[in-house]
């Protein structure tokens, strides 16, 4: 094994940061990109006029609407500017969008700073997140939802 220098060692750390900050970049611009095809592909082709879009299995299994049944229609409602129309096909899912984008905001942040990984939630916020969508769906079948 080669043994480096103070000088040498530091060159190929800052280096291998590098590397891993633009590789990281790479990730990021691919998902945003993924992002905006979702996007495209939601807005110029809506759910509830095309049939092309996965079918949720527990509401082919069951006939029970899931937490998240709807809500790829709520989204392209939302992308199109029908919010009411949105809230109507799944409201957990228009609420969610404002944490989606906030969570997606620091996400940016931590790529821009080259920090690595994901940005992670305490376990609280997914207990949380759990029970309001557990609760949603059982409203959502009794009629409340
Ligand atoms: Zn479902």
């Amino acid at each position: 094994m080669e043994r480096f220098g103070p000088t040498e060692a530091l060159i190929l750390s800052h280096s291998a940061a590098k590397r891993t900050r633009h590789a990281q970049a790479r990730k990021a611009l691919a998902l945003a990109a993924s992002l905006m095809l979702g996007v495209a592909l939601l807005v110029r082709f809506p759910p509830e006029h095309y049939g092309f879009y996965p079918r949720c299995p527990i509401f082919e299994a069951t006939g029970l609407l899931c937490p998240g049944c709807g809500g790829t229609r709520a989204l392209s409602a939302l992308l199109r500017g029908h919010f009411l129309e949105a809230v109507r096909w799944n409201a957990l899912t228009v609420g969610m969008v404002p944490l989606a984008l906030l969570y997606a905001g620091a996400m940016a942040r931590r790529v821009w700073r080259g920090d690595p990984g994901w940005v992670r939630l305490p376990a609280g916020v997914w207990v949380g997140l759990g029970i309001i969508a557990g609760i949603f769906g059982v409203m959502r079948n009794l009629g409340g939802g």
